[in-house]
């Protein structure tokens, strides 16, 4: 699953302001737009391609991590493996100020048809700990959602026979006029206000759903995260969201990842930190320590003439890719912990060495400056 850099897809450069990016965005989406490619999977594809593209780098914080983390990020939808065409046009009123009338929706500009009800999406926030994003994780949440009425099998009519053709749009689902449009004069069909698209109407409506087909209630399910996600990731399951009206496509169910933060190892990306704190004896004599890691507790040494903001790297012990091979790495942070309260003898041991050769500082010999670490890190 490659896929190509956001700034590619829109052709613009990394620095780009905000108002460049919408109109690189505005161009490909009016070059790609269905209607101007009928039954054109290419520019489908394309269409969408840079609909996401713009979803994650016009918002500020999604732009950030993508800059940072790429399309590991997770930001937008990539998680759930491209947008809908729904989204994509609920996100043009701010585009091209209305001149698609937002919702609108595929099913009814491909085809021309009558028009498929479909079940709105739910976000719902799951919490996860280190140790469920470090191995992935099974999580059943109640959902409260309009689900199918069982009376009238979500049909919404008491009988199989209690439809009846419309009479405004003759069972078309449609009316047609023309408007002018960025895209030239354009023939829009839009839904019929009568019967809201569906080409009939029901002549006696179900009485525990009032001829929705669906009814308030709710549903457990099952989520399966996978290792390696990330605060504010969003996973989509398709279908799981709000049942449609009178038997359409449900909508989807969004998971909205967020972390609760462990109280020993931040995190970074793939990478997790400890904060270590050793005696100044052990800093001078050297020693081992355990830390804790999430497969549980590791040893580490100390070397004699350990210097605080050392820095160990334990390979491989820091958490997998989302959808991918290898693993980060844990990196400890050794800190040199100076006493605050000395007795008298204690006092006077100090004291009696502290103007020793050994004692004065001589930085660079042996430890990493702060500088070259930070490089280190950051590359
Ligand atoms: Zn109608
Ligand atoms: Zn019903």
């Amino acid at each position: 699953m490659s896929k190509r850099d956001y700034y590619e897809v829109l052709g613009v450069q990394r620095n780009a302001p905000a108002d460049e990016i919408k109109k690189a965005y505005r161009k490909l989406a009016i070059k790609y737009h269905p209607d101007k490619n009928p039954g054109n999977k290419e520019a489908e594809e394309s269409f969408k391609e840079a609909a996401e593209a713009y979803e994650v780098l016009s918002n500020a914080d999604k732009k950030a991590k993508y800059d940072r983390f790429g399309h590991s990020a997770g930001a937008g939808s990539s998680a759930g493996g491209g947008m809908n065409m729904d989204d994509i046009f609920s996100h043009f009123g701010d585009i091209f100020g209305g001149a698609f009338g937002g919702g609108g929706g595929f099913g009814g500009q491909q085809g021309r048809g009558r028009r498929v009800n479909r079940g709105s999406n739910i976000r719902v926030k799951v919490k996860v700990n280190l140790n469920e994003i470090a191995y992935g994780c099974e999580k059943k949440i109640k959902v409260n959602k309009q689900i199918h009425c069982n009376s009238c099998s979500g049909q919404g009519a008491q009988n199989t026979s209690d439809f009846s053709t419309c009479s405004t749009c003759r069972g078309t689902g449609q009316v047609t006029r023309i408007t002018n449009t960025i895209l030239g004069q354009m023939q829009t069909s839009s839904v019929c206000p009568t019967c809201e698209g569906e080409g009939k109407i029901i002549t006696n409506k179900c009485k525990s759903c009032f001829g929705e087909g669906v009814v308030k209630g709710e549903e457990i399910i099952t989520i399966n995260l996978p290792a390696g996600v990330e605060d504010g990731m969003q996973l989509s399951m398709g279908g799981k969201g709000n049942a449609a009206k009178r038997g359409g496509i449900p909508g989807d169910l969004i998971v909205v990842i967020e972390e609760i933060e462990d109280e020993n190892l931040k995190r970074d990306g793939n990478n997790l930190f400890y904060e270590h704190y050793i005696s100044i004896s052990d800093a001078i004599l050297g020693s081992s320590a355990e830390i804790p890691t999430i497969e549980g507790k590791a040893k580490i040494k100390i070397e004699p003439g350990t210097q605080p903001g050392k820095t160990l790297r334990l390979k491989g012990k820091g958490l997998p890719t989302i959808n991918s091979y290898g693993k980060g790495d844990l990196l400890v942070n050794v800190n040199v912990w100076i006493p605050q309260n000395l007795d008298k003898d204690e006092q006077k041991i100090i004291e009696k060495i502290k103007d020793s050769e050994n004692f004065k500082p001589k930085p660079g010999k042996q430890e990493k400056s702060f500088f070259s670490k930070m490089k280190d890190y950051f590359e």
